[in-house]
């Protein structure tokens, strides 16, 4: 049966509208539960989504440390912070004079439209929220997205480079499908709930990072079943 998404686009023929719930369970099943997103606090959360971009968590996770120490993990004092600083701080994360900005424009975007109030953001609607936060400079669609689903418990599914690599490989859709027709595709076939959008874009992060590589690892992988034939 050939399947469309909500906006129309043709994706393979699927089996049944099951399929992407039957890999859920299979990464589940394989990988068990990941405790996404490794922050303690939303505040923590959205900072972390910020400083991933372009790196591996490793080097977050320093950049997060080196902030806690400073008692800078929170709105109040991450607005007082001078730039150099706070860059300074964030080194270990990479480009950090860049992020740096970013946060800043972030924070005081915040202060400047919700009083440094995190909540208050939180509590408007998911596509007010998502809006504004793509009109802040410095956030795209996934990092939107992280903030949105790990740091404001918001139901949208998290997009990413290895979620396009995986499902393309198996023939979802085509490796050129844009962000939010992904997205739409995913949210069209999964039950809304966002539990398994918080644990599914983590096992697939998992998933590219044991067996679903630049040259793939089929071998022993939870979707070996699946693989199509023409897998190259
Ligand atoms: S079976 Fe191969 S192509 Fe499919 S997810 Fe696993 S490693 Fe990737």
């Amino acid at each position: 049966m050939e399947i469309k998404s909500k906006k129309g686009n043709i994706t393979r023929s699927i089996q049944h509208d099951g399929d992407l719930i039957r890999i859920y369970h299979l990464l589940f099943k394989r990988f068990g539960p990941q405790r996404w997103w490794p922050g303690e606090t939303p505040f923590e959360v959205v900072v972390g989504a910020i400083l991933t971009q372009n790196t591996a968590w490793t080097n977050v996770a320093r950049a997060i440390h080196n902030l806690k120490n400073a008692g800078c993990l929170e709105p109040q004092s991450l607005y007082q912070i001078d730039i150099y600083r706070l860059s300074e701080l964030i080194r270990p994360s990479g480009y950090y004079n860049i992020k740096g900005r970013r946060l800043k424009v972030f924070i005081d975007h915040l202060f400047e439209s919700h009083e440094g109030n995190l909540e208050r953001m939180f509590g408007q609607e998911t596509n007010i929220l998502r809006e504004e936060l793509l009109g802040i400079k410095g956030i795209g669609p996934e990092t939107a997205d992280s903030i949105m689903l790990y740091a404001a418990n918001k139901p949208v599914f998290v997009v990413d480079a290895y979620t396009k690599r995986i499902f393309s490989r198996h023939g979802f859709f085509p490796v050129t499908w844009g962000y939010n027709v992904v997205q739409s595709f995913f949210m069209d076939f999964l039950p809304h709930n966002i539990k398994i959008y918080n644990e599914y874009h983590a096992l697939i992060v998992r998933l590219a990072k044991e067996h679903c590589k630049k040259k793939p690892v089929c071998f022993k992988c939870p979707l070996e079943d699946l693989k199509d034939k023409n897998l190259s």
